[in-house]
């Protein structure tokens, strides 16, 4: 757990967020500032900074997560169609330092992103 942290306080409630899922391991919420009409983001309750960051000890937390948010595009009717984003590093995107995947769906996704 780290304080300053808006997602490790997410999984301490001390920070309401609409929650999906939770269980010992991770947690799955709706991001506040949705790009698409499915906007899930999906966090180990470990403060793990980026995938950079990742230990081989994280191997099976990271599967959990990934394996997790196909559960979750399923349960929210986008199981067909989704896209799962990890942006690592702020030239990449990242501005939360608290590795997260995004869970997006609903429309259609172009490619390549921006
Ligand atoms: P990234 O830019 O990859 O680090 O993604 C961070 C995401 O977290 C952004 O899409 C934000 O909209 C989202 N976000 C930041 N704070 C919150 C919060 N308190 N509750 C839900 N989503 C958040
Ligand atoms: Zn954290």
């Amino acid at each position: 757990m780290a304080s300053n942290c808006i997602f490790c306080r997410i999984a301490e409630k001390e920070v309401q967020a609409r929650i999906i899922r939770e269980n010992a391991d991770l947690m799955a919420f709706y991001d506040l500032n949705p790009q698409a009409p499915t906007h899930v983001i999906i966090i180990p309750k470990k403060h793990i900074v980026c995938l950079a960051k990742a230990q081989a000890e994280d191997i099976e937390l990271l599967g959990k997560l990934q394996y997790a948010a196909k559960e979750i595009a399923h349960e929210l009717g986008i199981g067909e169609a989704f896209r799962l984003v990890l942006n690592n590093g702020h030239k990449a995107g990242q501005t939360v330092d608290h590795i997260h995947y995004h869970i997006l769906g609903g429309r259609r996704l172009m490619w390549p992103p921006g």
